[in-house]
């Protein structure tokens, strides 16, 4: 058995906990047990976890694997400090907000041979899914993805990275991309943002990917998918699963920790999740250029 600790006590780092007490049976993810929470607050025992301080769980050997689910701000300080005390991490995205930081950790983690995870439940969605399947053989001719929901948290970093998930949307479907331009509206006052990134396919098609926060709007995901001979303006409605987001993630990181991922399998995720995150820095760097 692996004991773990989650770190940061939110929506996501309640689902973990939750999770890691009651593992998906028979899956990998019952190879993990919960030892406690560390949280900067003071709080009472969650779901039955007592709260310890991060000294212990950075030091604790009965303590193997951290989870981190603290805002992303936070997060490359907290896997560091895991890695470097030896222990294994899972990370909700974004691993960090800068593809430099990620580099160097993923190479910490390689040097100490540690399983670094970042989380990408968006993947495992039934619509995602299904998306996937529809379009497979389909040829793009051009499309755009457009996020819109309330006011993003503080601590949660430039748009680019904290919306990655919706960027990893399009690099899984539709392979590597470059960034052409990129531009960020806000009003502060009000909360609102628009961030609009013009992509291009390896094939030179256009990809627009916005993403849109303010109050009073609702989160959805709005697509225009134009291929050769269809186009797709609505998100297909996949088979709903009975195992949840969080613990096929779950899954997937006892597997790893198991050595039961294949090394190209491995490789061709840390490609995936370092592309996104040199296009979200490219994204900030050229939002922030145009603004300057
Ligand atoms: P959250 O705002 O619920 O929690 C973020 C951090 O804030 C945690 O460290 C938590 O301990 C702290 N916090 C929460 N309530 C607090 C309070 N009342 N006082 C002081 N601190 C408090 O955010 P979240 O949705 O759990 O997101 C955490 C991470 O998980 C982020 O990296 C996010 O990108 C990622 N993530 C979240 C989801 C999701 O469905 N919520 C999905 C995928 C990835």
């Amino acid at each position: 058995m692996l004991g773990s600790v989650v770190v940061g006590v939110g929506i996501a780092g309640s689902v973990r906990m939750r999770d890691l007490l009651t593992p998906l049976s028979s899956s990998a993810a019952e190879k993990l047990s919960i030892k406690g929470f560390v949280s900067r607050r003071t709080l009472d025992d969650q779901q039955g976890v007592k709260q310890i301080t991060m000294t212990e769980a950075l030091s604790r050997a009965d303590i193997h694997v951290a989870i981190i689910c603290t805002e992303n701000t936070s997060h490359e300080e907290n896997i560091r400090q895991f890695l470097e005390a030896g222990k294994h991490v899972c990370v909700e995205y974004p691993m960090t907000l800068s593809y430099t930081s990620a580099v160097d950790l993923w190479n910490l983690a390689q040097q100490k041979g540690l399983v670094l995870h970042e989380e990408h439940i968006e993947l495992l969605t039934p619509d995602f899914k299904q998306l996937k399947k529809d379009i497979c053989g389909k040829t793009l001719e051009k499309g755009t993805l457009h996020f819109t929901g309330g006011p993003l948290k503080p601590n949660f970093g430039f748009p680019a990275f904290s919306g990655i998930a919706r960027l990893t949307w399009l690099v899984d479907l539709f392979g590597e991309l470059t960034v052409t331009a990129a531009s960020l509206e806000e009003e502060k006052e009000n909360k609102y943002m628009k961030m609009t990134a013009h992509l291009l396919t390896q094939q030179h098609k256009p990809l627009t990917w916005i993403e849109e926060r303010g109050p009073g709007l609702g989160r959805a995901k709005h697509i225009d998918l134009q291929f050769q001979d269809a186009t797709i303006t609505e998100l297909p409605a996949g088979q709903r699963e009975p195992v949840g987001l969080f613990m096929q993630d779950l899954v997937l990181f006892g597997r790893k920790l198991q050595g039961d991922v294949s090394a190209a399998e491995l490789q061709a995720e840390r490609s995936r999740i370092l592309h996104c995150l040199e296009l979200s820095d490219r994204i900030q760097q050229l939002s922030e250029g145009a603004r300057a």
